[in-house]
């Protein structure tokens, strides 16, 4: 026992430890297990348990003690913040061409613990309308209001569209999921997570950024756009909350059309 104690620096992470997590609304830490995982300081991560809609800091992890497992609860997952490629500004956004960058089920635990609902289904029928014409979506107008207002406050904080089918994140009381689909300049379905029957502002909201997004030159007419069918899209201040401030050792080049842009390299 002495001999694998003097030896513990090492030793591989083992299947079971502890971390100390910290939450920064509640601030609020606590012991949680974590199990085939590797962790380490600074990592951001999702818990089971009471603070389980939190994003979490570890902020100590202890490999060698004895664990209780009925004691704690437990880390559900690490949040990937990588970000490599290269990405060009467009007001609030920062947009990629780059399918392995920002792909959608990375971009949601940004946002979503994994324990969150998922999508919703809808068991309606849907009438296909223009994007460039919502008056055909059937949306009351208070709701359209309050939808422009979400889509001027920027408050569509992650945007992707892959060969039609589209995803994106709106920012409200909390974090909602809207899911669409764009197919030959026509929308033929959106569906939002939030608890509003029928169509809601954050659908609108979802709506106004795509027509601003593919009416701008730089998505719709980029060759990248044409050749991939993808583009995605993340909120600048939540990319460099999550993911640049924290790149430590990687090179961040500032693109030559527009310093609002940037190129992330591996070490
Ligand atoms: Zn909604």
């Amino acid at each position: 026992m002495e001999s694998i104690q003097t030896d513990a620096i090492c030793l591989p992470i083992p299947d079971m430890y502890l971390a100390e997590v910290r939450f920064d609304n509640a601030r609020e830490t606590g012991t949680f297990i974590v199990e085939h995982m590797e962790l380490y300081e600074g990592d951001l991560v999702y818990v089971t348990g009471p603070m389980q809609e939190k994003v979490g800091t570890v902020i100590d992890v202890t490999y060698h003690c004895k664990i209780r497992p009925s004691k704690y609860e437990r880390v559900v997952a690490k949040i990937d913040t990588d970000l490599y490629g290269e990405f060009i500004p467009l007001e609030h956004l920062w947009v990629t061409f780059d399918r392995d960058c920002m792909d959608k089920d990375k971009m949601r635990l940004w946002f979503l613990s994994p324990l969150t609902d998922g999508e919703c289904m809808d068991s309606c029928g849907f009438i296909p309308f223009a994007l460039h014409n919502l008056d055909n979506f059937k949306i009351s107008d208070i709701r359209a209001e309050r939808g422009e207002s979400y889509y001027e406050e920027h408050r569509v904080v992650y945007i992707c569209l892959d060969k039609g089918k589209g995803y994106a994140i709106v920012q409200g009381s909390e974090y909602y999921e809207v899911t669409f689909t764009y197919i030959d300049d026509k929308i033929h379905d959106i569906l939002c997570n939030c608890y509003c029957e029928g169509h809601c502002k954050h659908e609108y909201a979802v709506l106004l950024q795509l027509q601003d997004l593919l009416g701008d030159w730089a998505v719709n007419f980029d060759e990248n756009y044409a050749k991939q069918e993808y583009f995605a899209a993340i909120d600048k201040t939540v990319a460099w909350n999550m993911s640049i401030s924290r790149k430590y050792g990687k090179i961040i080049k500032l693109t030559e059309e527009s310093y609002g842009g940037f190129i992330v390299y591996e070490d």
